[in-house]
């Protein structure tokens, strides 16, 4: 029987495999799905700091009625902790300098005046001063030894920064998986070349390598024309150090769909061929016991493009230990009727309202072969199965490719 989406993506999951962790510097981190907790080494901010560029003084003196206030010295970012010797007179002090002993407050520039005569300056205070203010208190964000990152985190630039500010130099990350892209047909032909009537260039391998370049990975590719030995012979080399195949094509009811009998003949154990959706009805899962596991992806540009989304990339994810995303949603902008009993991924472009909401437009499509379709849209809408017909207002879950 023909498995619903929800079933053959929990048996992709199921298949999710540790692939290991690796140690690598935290600047090539980016990306990559952190495997080990990371922890503030100091407090954050590791000493009372200040906030502007002005004076600091000892708040006690200004509660007396004290406004004008003599400067004793510079505190600047980068120096040595001073001391305010006299606590009538104030320091003055430069954003991200550390807070000098014996001041509690600081007063912006632009809340004094400055009189200056024979070498002395004074600043004379022209507002209210709230005790305590333009100060960022030490550990008042995160405290030493506080849990920052957890496993399964995707590293991106604001994580970049906390394993920097942590002097996390080596991070503990996930390997990448080692992908094979196969590329099926005797009508495909490389893409530096002049294609004849009744051939195409082999575009579908540069948008699945171009998804995988997006995880990261860096997969290699090879061509197998529509010939049963030539595929076995070819796939049987590939067999050991690849972790994932991603197939294009070959896996339909075609004369010369030859991958799904040549792959059960390299010993795979088949999981699932077909699935209730469209596109990408054909796409056939396998694993091989002490090897990869293979997507076999229906050769129309949007079905496999459909499936790397839907399919593939969340088990990458999963098989490097990320924590899941939240599933995100949209409202459909018209009626749509869909009257086959299948799973229907409709291509859509997704504006955000600014009432907040996410909504999904069905962009012009011609089907499973119309890969210029993809350019004008963001995403596909799931339509469920049960229903026909899908009125105007209505939110469905989106896959998401931009
Ligand atoms: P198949 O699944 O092998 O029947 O292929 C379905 C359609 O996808 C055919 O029109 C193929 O020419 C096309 N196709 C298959 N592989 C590729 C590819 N790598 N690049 C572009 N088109 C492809
Ligand atoms: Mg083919």
């Amino acid at each position: 029987m023909t498995l619903t989406v929800a079933a053959a993506f929990e048996a992709v999951l199921q298949t999710a495999r540790d692939l290991g962790t690796e140690i690598i510097p935290f600047e090539a981190a980016t990306g990559r799905i952190l495997r080990e907790p990371v922890l503030a080494d100091r407090p954050f901010p590791p000493y009372d700091r200040v906030m502007m560029d002005g004076i600091a003084i000892n708040y006690d003196s200004y509660a007396r009625g004290q406004h004008v206030f003599g400067v004793e010295d510079l505190q600047a970012a980068g120096m040595p902790q001073l001391q305010l010797s006299n606590t009538a007179n104030c320091i003055e002090v430069m954003t991200g300098a550390i807070l000098p002993e014996l001041t509690d407050t600081v007063i912006p520039y632009e809340q004094l005046a400055l009189t200056e005569s024979d070498d002395f300056r004074r600043f004379t205070v022209h507002t209210v001063v709230k005790q305590g203010q333009h100060i960022h208190r030490l550990g008042s964000d995160v405290n030493a030894g506080a849990a920052l990152l957890d496993s399964g985190t995707l590293i991106g630039p604001a994580e970049a920064g906390i394993l920097a500010a942590v002097g996390k130099t080596q991070v503990l990350v996930s390997k990448l998986p080692r992908v094979a892209v196969i590329a099926t047909g005797n009508e495909l032909v490389p893409v530096h070349a002049i294609p004849e009537a009744h051939q195409v260039r082999i575009s579908n391998v540069y948008s699945l390598l171009a998804s995988l370049q997006q995880l990261g990975i860096s997969a290699r590719y090879i061509h197998l024309n529509d010939d049963e030995s030539e595929m076995k012979e070819q796939l049987a080399l590939l067999l050991s150090e690849t972790d994932v195949w991603i197939s294009s094509g070959a896996v339909s009811a075609g004369k010369f769909d030859y991958l799904p009998a040549v792959l059960q003949q390299l010993g795979m154990q088949q999981i699932f061929h077909k699935v209730q959706q469209r596109p990408g009805g054909p796409f056939l899962f396998g694993t091989f016991e002490q090897g990869p596991v293979v997507f076999a992806l229906p050769g129309n540009p949007v079905s496999g493009f459909m499936c790397f989304y839907r399919y593939v990339q969340p088990w990458i994810r999963a098989a490097m230990g990320a924590v899941p995303s939240p599933p995100c949603y949209a409202q459909l902008s018209e009626k749509v009727i869909f009257e086959t009993a299948l799973e229907y991924y409709l291509p859509v472009k997704l504006v955000s309202r600014p009432d907040g909401t996410l909504t999904a437009t069905p962009q012009p499509y011609q089907g499973s072969g119309d890969l210029a379709s993809l350019l004008k849209a963001d995403a596909f809408l799931v339509l469920p199965l049960e229903e026909k017909v899908f009125e105007r207002g209505s939110c469905y879950p989106v896959w998401l490719f931009r």
